[in-house]
């Protein structure tokens, strides 16, 4: 009997609960991906010469390759993705490119580890602490308050607003697809007072993660007053919603502001290599 969307959302959701417990990760926090692979002993690598979302490659020594031409928070989606398929023990598997468009024909497997990706890293509870935390309402947040609780979970905003509608049903249809006709840049330029063409990423003050992932050239959007010693980011404006900053070089910022703190961990733009070496910083010579 062929298993219904039901029966294959339950066994994701299962088994991304299973995952989180097998490697002391409670049920409720945002999580970096890269680690979990680490500590699952998956190795991720990114490769900037493909045109493709992941491989999962299911060998002695198992592996994730993903394209780090794709933004930070789709590589971080894909690579969750890929260890459904090795959790589930699909064998390899090449995922191509996914244009948003395309309806592609169902196909149970894809069904699996992407639902199995959504409830890894957001699950339920989670997400309901980060609106909450942030005295928000899922039936009326706006766009930027969306994006910045998609940003507190390492994922984009579309993917985001797809889980809050199909995988935890907390949003109507309807109010997703109005969510997501507004773009991107209009996202950002209502959060910076200003039309930007850079990848922003943001870390307010209810952020739960001790982590915010950035590629040189990326805006990070910091609480009001935050200040850092590191020179992998500069500050560059301030704006309502707290400081400015772009990222400038490869390595781990540490930022304070009161009561708040995360280290920002700066990776070059598109960096190809092992993941766990992403945030190195680059020595004259190199
Ligand atoms: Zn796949």
């Amino acid at each position: 009997m062929t298993p219904t969307t039901k029966d294959l959302a339950r066994e994701a959701l299962e088994r991304s609960l299973e995952v989180r417990d097998g490697h002391n990760y409670d049920y409720r926090s945002p999580l970096c991906v890269y680690e979990l692979c680490d500590k699952a002993r998956v190795r991720v690598r990114f490769v900037d010469d493909v045109s493709m979302e992941g491989v999962y490659a299911a060998l002695a020594k198992p592996s994730i390759i993903l394209s780090s031409l794709r933004p930070l928070t789709r590589r971080a989606f894909t690579c969750a993705h890929e260890l459904g398929h090795h959790v589930f023990g699909h064998g390899s598997t090449i995922d191509e490119l996914k244009d948003e468009a395309e309806c592609e024909a169902f196909n149970p497997v894809e069904f699996l580890v992407e639902a199995f990706a959504g409830y890894l890293l957001m699950p339920a509870q989670g997400v309901k602490r980060a609106f909450s935390s942030r005295k928000i309402r899922m039936e009326s947040a706006t766009p930027e308050e969306i994006y910045t609780v998609a940003s507190s979970f390492g994922v984009g905003y579309k993917t985001l607003i797809g889980h809050l509608a199909y995988g935890l049903k907390y949003i109507p249809r309807e109010r997703a697809e109005k969510l997501c006709k507004t773009n991107l840049p209009k996202i950002r330029e209502q959060i910076l007072a200003a039309p930007a063409r850079e990848q922003l990423v943001i870390a307010d003050r209810h952020h739960t993660m001790g982590t915010l992932d950035a590629e040189v050239g990326n805006l990070v959007l910091l609480p009001e007053g935050t200040e850092t010693e590191s020179d992998q980011i500069q500050p560059v404006k301030d704006v309502a919603r707290g400081r400015v900053f772009r990222a400038v070089r490869p390595g781990l910022a540490r930022v304070e502001a009161d009561g708040f703190g995360v280290i920002v961990r700066v990776s070059r733009m598109q960096y190809a290599g092992l993941a766990r070496y992403r945030h190195l910083e680059e020595t004259d010579g190199e």
